[in-house]
């Protein structure tokens, strides 16, 4: 950024940007430049990001290594826009991705590139299964969110998105979420009935699709038990088995999918965010080969594959993914912002909810938790709301923060949330 730009000031998006803009509104800053967990405003104001791209950023702003490799990519001028054509950066990724990803887990899967938006990989998932079962109805999931074009909204619970759609979102079933009637009602037993009686009203799947963390959702983190129950009625019922893993992937939950581990083989898997290791837009479905029934260019896209995202995504495969030390960290990172979190919680007699480094403080209210993000604002950290209500403080710090700017962005949250709540509960008594 040159000095000149700094003075621009924010009239200038008030004034030509779209009032669609969302995030802008809670930090109305001017950024400029950022590294690791920390972001700089123009006026060279540090912030602690505990949003992080909404999960965009796991591995950090500008991760080193990642950036020299675009930067030497960039330099010998590397294929930048190559449509799906073959290019060495993209078998790079390709390469990378079968070997420290696909084959350690026992994974045949075929890697689609979609447009570059996890809607986009959602459409495609969405399509592809009516395609392969010549059923046209989808299973969501309640508080579920899955992008914002029509297809993927009409799978998106969130009241506020679907409102932008002005006409009829179809094609999908909801389903209730794991816990979503309390602890004692098995959504899945629920579900499995409807599908076993012809006469409930529910048109056979052609997928179920669902979230292991609904990131947007609330924090809600389903069991594996409750996974595995809904993978097998999706198959008892001819339906394909979709998990959407574009926030919770990546190591946000701890593994690379945030199924790892859980005995799961989704027939098909979405991913974006962080993908591309350092914020550039690449967004892939992964298919099982049977499924891969398209016809050449049958889901199109100027932008499928990205060259520039196909060099950071495989440096950050290499990076953190060629052994299990990377996560090893990340668990530990967990472990302590749970123990945090809960002292928090308990203070207040709050909930954490959520799994690995995908955390938060249910508050109880929308207004609450907004005026908390509002305080850890005013004092130095970025973080956002989740939830039916906003009623959750969500935590989506990069993965490879240092522990002091962890500690001292958990510090910030802890005194917002005492500035906030421990005034009320002051006023109260
Ligand atoms: N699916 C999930 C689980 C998401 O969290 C998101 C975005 O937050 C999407 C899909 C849509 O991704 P994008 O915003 O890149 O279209």
């Amino acid at each position: 950024m040159t000095k000149s730009s700094n003075v621009t000031t924010l009239a200038t998006f008030d004034r030509v940007e779209s009032r669609v803009r969302s995030y802008s509104r809670s930090f109305p800053k001017m950024f400029d430049r950022a590294l690791g967990a920390r972001i700089y405003d123009s006026e060279g104001q540090s912030y602690i990001d505990f949003l992080a791209g909404c999960s965009s950023l796991n591995y950090g702003h500008n991760d080193p290594d990642l950036k020299a490799a675009l930067i030497d990519y960039v330099t010998h001028d590397g294929i930048a826009h190559g449509l799906d054509m073959f290019t060495q950066a993209k078998e790079l990724f390709l390469s990378s991705f079968e070997r420290l990803i696909l084959k350690p887990r026992g994974l045949d899967h075929r890697v689609q590139f979609t447009g570059p938006t996890g809607a986009n990989a959602v459409e495609a998932s969405l399509k592809l299964a009516r395609k392969v079962t010549g059923r046209d109805n989808v299973i969501s999931f309640t508080n579920g969110f899955h992008g914002v074009t029509l297809g993927a909204l009409a799978a998106t619970g969130n009241g506020k998105h679907r409102g932008g759609a002005a006409t009829p979102l179809s094609g999908v079933t909801r389903a209730a979420f794991d816990g979503y009637y309390g602890p004692d009602i098995n959504t899945a037993d629920l579900l499995d009935s409807q599908l076993s009686d012809p006469s409930s009203g529910i048109d056979a799947p052609a997928a179920i699709i669902v979230e292991t963390v609904q990131g947007e959702g609330g924090l809600n983190a389903a069991s594996p038990e409750w996974l595995r129950q809904i993978q097998d009625i999706a198959h008892r019922h001819g339906a394909l088995f979709i998990i959407d893993d574009i926030q919770a992937g990546c190591g946000r939950t701890g593994g690379f999918f945030s199924f790892d581990g859980m005995g799961l083989k989704p027939d098909i898997v979405t991913m974006a965010k962080s993908l591309s290791g350092m914020g550039l837009p690449l967004a892939v479905t992964l298919i099982k080969p049977q499924y891969d029934v398209w016809k050449p260019a049958e889901h199109n896209g100027t932008f499928r594959g990205n060259n520039h995202a196909f060099i950071t995504a495989a440096a950050a495969l290499e990076k953190f993914w060629a052994d299990g030390g990377f996560a090893d960290e990340v668990a530990e990172k967990a472990g302590y912002l749970a123990r945090r979190l809960e002292a928090i919680a308990d203070e207040y007699g709050l909930r954490v909810k959520g799994r690995g480094m995908m955390l938060g403080i249910e508050t109880g209210s929308g207004e609450q938790a907004s005026a908390i993000c509002r305080r850890c604002f005013d004092n130095g950290l970025i973080i956002e709301t989740s939830g039916s209500f906003d009623e959750v403080v969500k935590v989506l710090a990069p993965l490879t923060i240092a522990k002091a700017d962890l500690a001292a962005g958990l510090d910030i949250m802890e005194a917002a949330f005492g500035s906030v709540l421990g005034a009320r509960r002051a006023a109260a008594e």
